[in-house]
């Protein structure tokens, strides 16, 4: 059973990692997907091709996500081209980690408006193709660690936080406009941002989770599919932990 067949969806930040799968999910489900990256030509052509070889329709946009107008161009783009938008991932995401006696202002500044601001920019552009159609789902990517907090990540930690309360606040102000907003909270999920954690660490964090594993870019991919689709209608305002039972 396809799930999105004929929905228009828009990742932010899917030429690798967690976006590349949630493109190829909501591909697979018959989704016509816009999706965005900033430096990533070669990734965003070779998943272009592969999404659109399977039988798909897939359109990469070299778009910063952190810039207002860009967003707002994309969607102009992505209404002119799709006819409209049904599915919003807000996942673009950087971490610039360090201690907070460390942190520039520039490493807290770029975090801010890469992983937070770049969710209001992509959500007040497609209001309006949303509230025409009188329906929508906007799924925040947020992260354990705005729940948590994490030594060396104020700045990620506060901007993934930072979703949580917009994504709430979202879902109050357009629940009567059937526009749901909703979050996922990933565990520790295996990707190239995870890559530069020391090997130690990263078996240590294993052992930790309940399930012993780390989480797959699929295994978001899943629960985004979920609350992209007409299985979650009804749901609004919530985090979606996809963690494999950490901090239960
Ligand atoms: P990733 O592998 O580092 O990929 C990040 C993606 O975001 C890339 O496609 C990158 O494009 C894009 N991007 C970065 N800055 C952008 C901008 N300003 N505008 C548009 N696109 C931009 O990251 P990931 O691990 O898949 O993580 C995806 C999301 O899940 C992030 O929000 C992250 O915080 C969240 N998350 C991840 C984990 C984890 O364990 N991996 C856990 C919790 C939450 P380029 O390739 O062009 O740079």
């Amino acid at each position: 059973m396809k799930l999105l067949e004929n929905k228009v969806v828009i990742i932010t930040g899917a030429s690798r990692g967690i976006g590349k799968s949630i493109a190829e999910e909501c591909v697979r489900h018959g989704a016509k997907v816009a999706f965005t990256y900033i430096s990533s030509d070669e990734k965003a052509r070779a998943l272009e091709l592969e999404l659109s070889s399977s039988g798909g329709v897939a359109k990469g946009f070299k778009s910063d996500a952190s810039k207002f107008d860009q967003a707002q161009e994309l969607v102009d783009k992505v209404v002119e081209e799709f006819g409209t938008v049904d599915v919003l991932v807000n996942n673009a995401g950087i971490t610039r980690d360090t201690l907070l006696m460390r942190m520039t202002e520039e490493q807290w500044d770029e975090v801010i408006s890469t992983n937070l601001k770049s969710a209001f920019n992509l959500t007040k552009a497609v209001l309006r193709p949303m509230l025409k159609a009188k329906s929508g789902s906007i799924i925040n990517m947020s992260s354990v660690v705005g729940e948590r907090g994490n030594a060396g990540q104020a700045n990620y930690a506060a901007s993934k936080a930072g979703l949580i309360g917009f994504t709430k606040s979202v879902a109050l102000e357009l629940g009567s406009r059937n526009i749901r907003c909703n979050a996922i909270a990933p565990g520790f999920i295996e990707t190239e941002m995870t890559e530069a954690i020391d090997p130690k660490a990263v078996e240590e964090w294993r052992s930790s989770i309940p399930m012993k594993r780390g989480g797959t870019p699929n295994d978001i991919a899943q629960a985004t599919l979920f609350l992209a689709c007409d299985m979650s209608t009804y749901i609004t305002g919530q985090t979606l932990h996809v963690n494999g039972g950490m901090y239960m």
